[in-house]
């Protein structure tokens, strides 16, 4: 059984992880969209409000899970029996830290393999920053997440649409 790991911040998720995550349901037997509680990073988002957000978006997928996990991502593949990490890859600016990353865990854990998907050309430009900082001025967000999100991401700056 192939189980794999979609591990990010999504802070906050945008298409372009929907998207990841769509093509990602489709090839492996499991996912588990695996968000990281990274205490040193300041959030807009709560790791249980992230959750549940992507507990939302996955629910119309079988055979996605979300759950968070602190610490070494291999650490938490090993408690969870996933042994794919899936990635999305952007652009080459990604693809450095991608490559690293990727080649440390699978030293560390011989068992995980990484997987690249290109991401979507209509979200190439897409990151949860670039959503922050136009949500941060009232910009337009409704082609970056889908629109069940964009109140809750306007009143973490006190704008009302
Ligand atoms: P990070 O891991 O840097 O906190 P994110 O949580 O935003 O970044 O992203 C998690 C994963 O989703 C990464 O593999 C990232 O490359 C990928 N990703 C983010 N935005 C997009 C996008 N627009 N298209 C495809 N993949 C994306």
């Amino acid at each position: 059984m192939r189980k794999a790991i979609y591990p990010g911040s999504f802070d906050p998720v945008t298409f372009g992880h929907q998207d990841i995550i769509e093509r990602s349901a489709a090839l492996f037997d499991e996912l588990i969209v695996g968000v990281l509680n990274n205490s040193a990073k300041n959030s807009l988002f709560s790791v249980g409000e992230r959750v549940s957000m992507l507990k939302e978006l996955t629910k119309v997928i079988p055979n996605v899970t979300v759950d968070s996990f602190d610490g070494l991502l291999v650490d938490y593949m090993k408690e969870s029996g996933a042994t794919i990490i899936v990635r999305g890859l952007r652009a080459v600016t990604d693809f450095e830290y991608e490559l690293q990353m990727a080649q440390t865990n699978h030293v560390e854990y011989p068992k995980a393999e990484t997987i690249f998907l290109t991401t979507n050309m209509k979200y190439s430009y897409l990151s949860s920053s670039v959503v922050r900082e136009f949500a941060a001025f009232g910009g337009d967000i409704s082609k970056f997440v889908p629109s069940q999100f964009i109140d809750r991401i306007y009143a973490k700056y006190d704008i009302k649409k």
